[in-house]
């Protein structure tokens, strides 16, 4: 593997904007599905009581995490919901009391070996916060009989433009991220942590490097500020020099890829028990007033996140969630944050620029030299095009983490990320 990246405008205005938490909205919903792998089931039923921290949805698949209210109130609605990404679960509906009681579930977890750890964090909801929504206690219950897992490589790259709120983390709580690559390193064994940072984080950069000074067990990873950088096998790395195969998790290689934020929870989460309820969101975009950095109870509608930050639902043309690159496209300005959104982007109809008519490829090799994962989008969209499985295969289009660069240096402005998409579908 080779990493060129590509070069994007940061347009990380929101990086000094310390996290203010938001009013507590009137409602929020939670949907059953927040992070990869199986949807919870509703524990809670139309009309219970429920507190802040409380469980209101679990599951007892392999692949799942449970789910905790973020609110003191009532349940007024179990509802089927249709997610921004096409699917349908479940959806529990808590019309807040404005008392933000905590639930006597929340206590301090004891936690004093390996397996307490993960069953801990199994309990806390975490997931991944840089927005993939791995569940934490299976990408830290690993088989270290198979390979031992010697590092932890720390993602806060936050390479897509815009958003500030990793960023945020290792500015406001450094002492928290540090705890919780302390604890993870205890607990799972681990002997060395990289903590990746992009170049155009200097503040960031020397704080952990003075904070870490004296531990040759943690080394701070100065990486330029290129995207996609925070991709996980690009991560992987460049902290680590070891490739990711097809079809690999990390820890085939040795190594856990945890994103800064998630570390920065783990920490605070064993020391108050208070499970994944609020999260922090980068709010920017041209159509609003005030960009900022905020702390958001999990279900929080978008449209009150946009009221907050000053902007206005007529004005805007395109609502995201996440970044420019890999964001995905908002239909409902009710949609609840979730427990993988870092960011809400608006933008006015002015700012979107005229999709420009898909011309023939001039064969001018631009997509093949941008793309991370060294694939051949054009050789892809020949084959998906003429519909051969045997040939996408051997392509290895399975590798596409769909990132858009090749889309976005295509001067033919093909389609190409999506086409890679489709043909992951196809071949699935
Ligand atoms: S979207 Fe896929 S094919 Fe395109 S550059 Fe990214 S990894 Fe490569
Ligand atoms: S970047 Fe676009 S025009 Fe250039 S080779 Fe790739 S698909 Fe063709």
């Amino acid at each position: 593997m080779h990493f060129n990246g590509i070069t994007l405008a940061h347009n990380k205005g929101t990086q000094d904007s310390a996290t203010v938490k938001i009013p507590l909205p009137k409602t929020v919903r939670l949907p059953m599905s927040q992070h990869m792998g199986a949807p919870c089931e509703p524990c809670v039923q139309k009309g219970d009581r429920v507190l802040v921290g409380q469980k209101i949805g679990d599951s007892n698949a392999f692949m799942s995490t449970p789910l905790h209210s973020s609110v003191s109130g009532t349940v007024t609605d179990i509802t089927d919901y249709l997610l921004a990404n096409g699917r349908v679960c479940k959806a529990v509906t808590i019309e807040t009391d404005g008392e933000q009681k905590i639930s006597p579930e929340v206590y301090r977890p004891v936690v004093n070996s390996r397996e307490s750890f993960v069953a801990a964090i199994k309990q806390s909801g975490c997931c991944g916060l840089g927005g993939a929504g791995f569940p934490t206690h299976i990408k830290l219950n690993v088989d270290t009989g198979k390979t031992p897992i010697d590092s932890l490589v720390i993602n806060a790259a936050e390479c897509e433009p815009y958003i500030t709120s990793d960023y945020r983390e290792l500015i406001e709580r450094p002492e928290d991220v540090l705890d919780g690559i302390n604890k993870v390193m205890k607990y799972i064994g681990i002997k060395k942590a990289y903590v990746c940072i992009e170049n155009n984080k200097p503040k960031a950069i020397k704080d952990f490097t003075q904070r870490t000074a004296t531990r040759s067990d943690i080394s701070i990873v100065t990486l330029k500020a290129s995207y996609p950088q925070g991709a996980e096998k690009v991560v992987a790395f460049s902290a680590t020099g070891r490739v990711i195969g097809e079809g690999e998790l990390p820890s085939a290689k040795g190594i856990i890829v945890m994103n800064v934020s998630t570390a920065g929870f783990i920490s605070r989460y064993l020391k108050t028990g208070m499970p994944l309820v609020e999260r922090r969101l980068t709010l920017d975009g041209d159509a609003l007033r005030t960009p900022c950095n905020v702390f958001a109870p999990i279900g929080t509608p978008v449209s009150e996140l946009i009221s907050f930050a000053d902007g206005s639902t007529e004005a805007i043309g395109k609502l995201l969630s996440g970044g420019p690159m890999m964001g995905m496209c908002l239909y409902d300005f009710d949609t609840p944050v979730c427990k993988t959104n870092n960011a809400i982007l608006a933008f006015t109809e002015k700012a979107i620029k005229p999709k420009d008519e898909q011309t023939a490829c001039i064969h001018c090799g631009r997509c093949l030299r941008a793309c991370p994962m060294k694939l051949m989008p054009t050789e892809i969209e020949r084959a998906y095009e003429a519909k051969d499985k045997e040939r996408l295969k051997k392509l290895k289009v399975n590798l596409c983490m769909n990132c858009g660069s090749c889309s976005y240096v295509c001067p033919a402005k093909r389609n190409l990320a999506e086409t890679n998409q489709l043909a992951k579908e196809f071949i699935r």
